[in-house]
């Protein structure tokens, strides 16, 4: 998601319709027949580059379709044409038809010249032309599917602006604004309760970004909910946590759900989306905590939670910081090898993430006394040292 930091360079398109009538364009075609290049004028045009045997394409097509009835609804005098690279006419007459907007006869080599002409390199492309006829030179596909109609009117200006609004939101927004939208201010119980998203204030918060079509994110969350469960009768209530699904249906959501003694951003909610991008979500699963205060303490709670466990509570820095002084010094105390009575070969201090004990059977973490020859490991306190009485 970097930003390229150079002035962007310009494409002189004054105008576009200018362009198309040279390139021999006589009329543009929308659904209902034949429609004069002369009905662009004065309009905000984009091209949308795109194809039907692209399965990208065919999945942006519905976000464009919105962002288009959104912006013409609202008075924007903007008009899409649509550019084809598909193969033949039956398959550009087959996309073409989920399309509300225009687009110009089909003829695969005017197509290549146009696509040449705007150094289209990809599909879904969609390069959009100010009023005054020049555009960036880049395609907005992305930045569309981040913000919908909201990324009109497509000026960097507009881009820096809405990412400026998700920095204030990732740094200083209250729980209401990030969790909630136009006018939902609950979220919902395992038990399909509606929980007042106030309720979470002065709490610890785990926003849970998580699929269930995803085996880490299905075996993290029995980690998650050992500690969530050990917190809840520990300490208080003061720690919660939101599923924000990326569920490919509500089907998977429900299944995804039931097995999560916590509260959830209802599936049919577009604030889930705009988490992800607040919080710069790459892969699931992912843990974001906020502390009481409302700000962020930590982006990667799922180290947190894998590594410590609830012992992580409240998972701040100097928490950390605590855990791992206090691992540092139990192992200050403890012999740096040891021969115990039940192995033949020495065992050597060691720093484990997992282990079972090969005396007790149960899981360990952190120190360990382990065989360099053999997988064997014994909890420090498992450990019967040689000719010593217990
Ligand atoms: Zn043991
Ligand atoms: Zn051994």
């Amino acid at each position: 998601m970097a930003m390229v930091d150079t002035e962007p360079t310009y494409i002189n398109s004054d105008n576009v319709m200018t362009i198309l009538e040279a390139e021999g364009v006589e009329f543009l075609l929308s659904s209902e027949g034949q429609v004069p290049l002369s009905s662009c004028n004065g309009k905000t045009i984009c091209l949308f580059f795109s194809a039907n045997w692209c399965r990208p394409c065919r999945t942006f097509i519905p976000l464009l379709v919105e962002l288009y009835h959104t912006l013409r609804n609202s008075g924007v005098s903007l008009e899409i044409i649509f550019i084809s690279f598909d193969r033949d006419e039956d398959a550009f007459q087959q996309h073409f038809k989920n399309m509300p907007w225009l687009t110009i006869p089909f003829d695969v080599n005017l197509h290549r010249r146009l696509i040449d002409r705007y150094q289209v390199n990809r599909i879904p492309s969609f390069i959009p032309f100010s009023s005054k006829g020049i555009t960036v030179e880049e395609d907005w596909t992305s930045c569309i599917e981040d913000y919908g109609a909201e990324a009109y009117p497509f000026t960097n200006k507009r881009r820096e602006e809405l990412k400026a609004i998700d920095k204030r939101k990732r740094e200083e927004a209250s729980l209401e604004e990030l969790l909630g939208h136009e006018g939902r201010n609950f979220l919902i119980s395992m038990d399909d309760k509606k929980e007042p998203i106030s309720g979470l204030v002065g709490k610890t918060v785990g926003l849970y970004f998580c699929a269930h079509w995803s085996p880490p994110c299905r075996s993290f969350t029995v980690q998650l909910t050992e500690v969530y469960n050990n917190l809840k009768t520990a300490k208080d209530h003061s720690f919660e946590i939101v599923l924000i699904s990326t569920d490919r249906n509500i089907q998977e959501f429900n299944i995804n759900r039931s097995s999560m003694p916590w509260l959830a951003i209802p599936f049919e909610d577009r604030t889930k989306h705009d988490l992800c991008r607040i919080f710069d979500v790459k892969g699931i699963p992912a843990l974001v905590l906020i502390g009481p205060d409302g700000k962020v303490i930590s982006m990667n709670g799922k180290f947190m939670v894998c590594t410590y466990g609830s012992e992580a509570f409240p998972f701040t820095e100097s928490r950390l910081r605590d855990i791992e002084a206090a691992l540092r010094k139990e192992g200050e105390a403890l012999p740096q090898e040891v021969e115990d009575v039940k192995h033949e070969h020495m065992l050597k201090l060691d720093m484990a993430k997992a282990y079972v004990c090969d005396s007790c059977k149960k899981q360990g973490r952190f120190w360990a006394f382990s065989c360099d020859l053999c997988d064997y490991d014994l909890h420090p306190t498992c450990v019967e040292k040689k000719g010593e009485q217990r």
